[in-house]
């Protein structure tokens, strides 16, 4: 008897919100979890440790590659990410959904992996909103916000590689977009079969 859960990858061009988006779905929905990658990236004012992100070394990133710690991993912009294989298994095979929240690159490693994944992806409501959005979260300098809005329009044509598309123009309809997508994975039968076993063989008996 083993009960697996459903792996979620989520794409977005760097400031659309899917990280606002991904933590008000977690806080609201039982059974779910967002994989906390490791990055080489400097940690951001306001970011933790083990919260945000795993940071670590360029020597530690290589060790982890070295020692096939990875699911997936990707270089995006100067720095390299990457989502720990033995966090995402275990998560699955106790039944938990989980959301990796990563680039196009790495959605594209994990569906060659694992083909039952969703792949989700977000766009803005127009450029000059995610212009707005990446200047007014206020964490990058202009020339960092530059530079993503450049790789913006290449990140944003991988849509086409996804299974659902949000538009995140309100907040709130977009959150109730996202948990539609999962609730709808969790009624199908496949699923409702694995989590309700005893009761349907309770009403088949
Ligand atoms: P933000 O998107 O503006 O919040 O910027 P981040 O620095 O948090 O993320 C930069 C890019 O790295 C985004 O495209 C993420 O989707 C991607 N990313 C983050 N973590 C991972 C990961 O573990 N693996 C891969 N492949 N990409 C990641
Ligand atoms: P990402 O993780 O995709 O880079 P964030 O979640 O950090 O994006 O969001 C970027 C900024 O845009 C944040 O300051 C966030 O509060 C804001 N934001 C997110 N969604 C919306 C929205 N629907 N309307 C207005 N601002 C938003
Ligand atoms: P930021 O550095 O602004 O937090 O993230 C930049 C980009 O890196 C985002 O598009 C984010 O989705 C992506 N990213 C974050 N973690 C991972 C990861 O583990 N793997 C991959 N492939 N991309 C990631």
């Amino acid at each position: 008897m083993h009960s697996q859960g459903t792996l979620y990858t989520i794409s977005a061009p760097s400031g659309a919100g899917k990280t606002s988006l991904v933590a008000k779905l977690l806080a609201q929905t039982p059974r779910l979890g967002v994989s906390v990658s490791h990055t080489t990236r400097a940690m951001r004012p306001g970011e933790q440790d083990g919260v945000n992100y795993h940071f670590v070394s360029h020597a530690d990133f290589q060790s982890m590659l070295d020692k096939a710690a990875f699911l997936e991993h990707a270089q995006v912009f100067d720095n390299f990410y990457g989502t720990s294989q033995q966090w995402v298994e275990s998560q699955l095979a106790t039944g938990e959904d989980v959301i990796l929240e990563i680039d196009w690159q790495g959605a594209q490693q994990v569906r060659r992996l694992m083909p039952d994944t969703v792949a989700i992806f977000i766009m803005p409501p127009s450029k000059e909103a995610l212009n707005e959005r990446l200047t007014g979260r206020g964490q990058d300098g202009s020339d960092v916000i530059q530079r993503r809005m450049d790789a913006a329009v290449a990140e944003m044509s991988h849509y086409i590689e996804s299974d659902y598309l949000v538009i995140n123009d309100d907040f709130d309809t977009a959150l109730a977009d996202l948990e539609a997508i999962v609730r709808s994975r969790r009624l199908t039968l496949a699923s409702q079969e694995l989590r309700h076993r005893v009761l349907l063989s309770a009403l088949l008996s």
